[in-house]
């Protein structure tokens, strides 16, 4: 079976809230996902992901707007006859069956023969690493287990697409980073297209073809992991992926390809033009901890400032230096250049690869 793409074409949908009336959780959203892609949903609390992704499983009607599965239309199609696999953060298995009861169950419903379900179970079961667990109950297995069981059960049935709804955020840290893993080398093997909801943007990065990050009901910016780190739209954006300086600057020139700015009393060249650099105007620069350094010496050039306190991480030290009123986050790599709290140091832009985005005040 060939992989089918999702599209989501404007919809919305609007709740009744006790004390603020009728509110959008969704309002006017349209997403398409690529046959065999990995689409990650990802926003903070009440952004409307997880309404998005119930929209497309069909467990709540949009008020505007239609959801098609391949060429079909399933808008106005029941969860049950659209054909998908939808894996619950709980994994919602039924307690008083086996193993090998709770992935049968989707077949049972669609009257396969027992003979063909006994291979397809056991075909599953060893695909998620859970070969022999047949006979085991819901209630003597791990969590991680009991998340497998829930793939097992959503993949054996073949269907069109998967949901994932923050399937991994009741393991612990370190099965949850193992498992993302085996997840996204399941949804690759059976070539199935996937969307998955998260809050998490480590979790997002590490198993997204692409991300949809959402904010208010709506998209806030759709792209792969690395071009929303290296080019978010909006301060929103640059502060969900990753972590963040938004240093305020003036435009002083665009000139040569280049734009000559001034933060706090320092000129700074930066290779290339951005949409937002207006000479005179104010500018909001996305400047990474990583892409930052420290240097204790007389002769650097850059901001003066002070340490303000360390981390050492084993890898990586992590500094917040005191820059006027702001506290900067930098994060060092070079393991040889420690600074101790209270220590006048520079701090050092580098001159490209610093995104711009408008606003500020200087
Ligand atoms: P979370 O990560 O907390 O689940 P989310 O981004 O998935 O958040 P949604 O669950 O889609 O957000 O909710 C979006 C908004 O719609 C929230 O303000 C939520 O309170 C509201 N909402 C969602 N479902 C309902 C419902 N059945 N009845 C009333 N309001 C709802």
């Amino acid at each position: 079976m060939s992989a089918v793409g999702i599209r989501v074409e404007r919809v919305s949908k609007q709740f009744s809230h006790r004390v603020k009336g009728l509110v959008y959780a969704v309002k006017d959203v349209s997403l398409a996902v690529q046959p065999g892609e990995l689409l990650t949903l990802l926003g903070p609390s009440g952004c409307g992901k997880t309404t998005t992704l119930r929209m497309i499983a069909g467990f709540e009607r949009p008020d505007a707007g239609r959801v098609f599965i391949g060429e079909q239309d399933v808008t106005d199609l029941m969860a049950n006859q659209r054909n998908i696999g939808f894996v619950f953060q709980n994994y919602a298995l039924f307690p008083h069956l086996t193993v090998f009861e709770n992935v049968a169950y989707g077949l049972r419903v669609k009257r396969m023969a027992e003979s063909e379900i006994g291979t397809a179970v056991h075909d599953v079961l060893q695909m998620v690493g859970l070969a022999g667990y047949d006979r085991q109950f819901p209630n003597q297995l791990s969590g991680g287990e009991q998340q497998r069981v829930a793939l097992a059960r959503a993949t054996v049935i073949r269907p069109r697409v998967l949901l994932f709804d923050e399937p991994l955020s009741n393991l612990d840290a370190k099965l949850r980073v193992h498992m993302r893993r085996e997840l996204q080398q399941l949804q690759k093997q059976l070539s199935i297209t996937a969307v998955y909801v998260t809050h998490d943007q480590e979790e997002a990065m590490a198993i997204s073809d692409r991300i949809v990050v959402m904010s208010h009901g709506a998209i806030a910016q759709e792209g792969t992991a690395e071009s929303l780190y290296r080019q978010p739209a909006s301060e929103f954006v640059a502060q969900f992926i990753g972590r963040t300086n938004l240093l305020t600057a003036r435009v002083l020139s665009v000139e040569a390809g280049d734009t000559v700015l001034e933060v706090r009393g320092m000129r700074l060249r930066l290779s290339g033009q951005s949409p937002h650099a207006q000479p005179g105007r104010p500018v909001r620069l996305v400047v990474r901890p990583e892409v930052l350094t420290l240097d204790g010496s007389d002769r650097a050039t850059g901001l003066p400032c002070t340490v303000s306190s360390r981390m050492f991480l084993g890898e990586k030290v992590e500094y917040h230096v005191r820059v006027g009123e702001d506290l900067v986050q930098v994060t060092s790599y070079n393991p040889r250049s420690v600074f101790a709290p209270g220590q006048a140091v520079t701090l050092t832009l580098p001159t490209e690869g610093i995104p711009l985005l408008p606003g500020g005040t200087t």
